[in-house]
């Protein structure tokens, strides 16, 4: 099981200011919570609009690139690292489409959000910007390390 627990996925999550702002944190929590995921990291901080274009720098040739950077830096975001099968992909699921218009019912944009601009969520794409994003957004002292009782009767 400690084997199983050190391969374990993981994935950065975060909500961005206007789900802080319009409350939906424990909402958003209790989705990834419920479903059996394992929270390992947590924080909230306002970035700044530099750190922002760090973060999204896969998009700094799109029109919009600069009022999402701008918007992320705006005010608070809480910052997670989520851990379990199949996170990354199954965390995107949970989130929905990228514009809420088109997220399905029952995922958290399609049931709280109405544009993509604001659209009060990220979740890393793969595996390879789960890392990056959890490197940019973490130190690596800050990610905890713990089984959770509920694990073996999840897994
Ligand atoms: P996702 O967040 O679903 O991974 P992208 O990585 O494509 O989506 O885009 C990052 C963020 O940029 C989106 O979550 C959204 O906030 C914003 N965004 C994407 N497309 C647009 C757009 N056409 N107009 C304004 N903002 C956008
Ligand atoms: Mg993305």
């Amino acid at each position: 099981q400690e084997a199983h627990a050190a391969e374990m996925e993981r994935t950065f999550i975060a909500i961005k200011p206007d789900g802080v702002q319009r409350g939906l944190i424990s909402e958003i929590l209790s989705r990834f919570e419920r479903k059996g995921f394992k929270l390992v990291a947590i924080k909230i901080v306002v970035p700044s609009k530099d750190f922002a274009q760090k973060h999204y720098h896969d998009l700094k040739e799109r029109p919009f690139f600069n009022g999402l950077c701008g918007f992320l830096s705006s005010g608070p975001v809480v910052a997670m690292v989520w851990e379990g099968e199949g996170v990354i992909k199954y965390g995107r699921k949970l989130i929905g489409a990228t514009d809420p218009q088109k997220s399905e019912p029952g995922t958290i944009r399609g049931d709280l959000a109405v544009v993509v601009g604001r659209n009060i969520i990220h979740g890393s794409d793969g595996p390879e910007t789960a890392k990056d994003e959890i490197k940019l957004w973490f130190k690596p002292e800050e990610l905890v390390k713990y089984t959770s009782n509920a694990e073996k009767w999840i897994y």
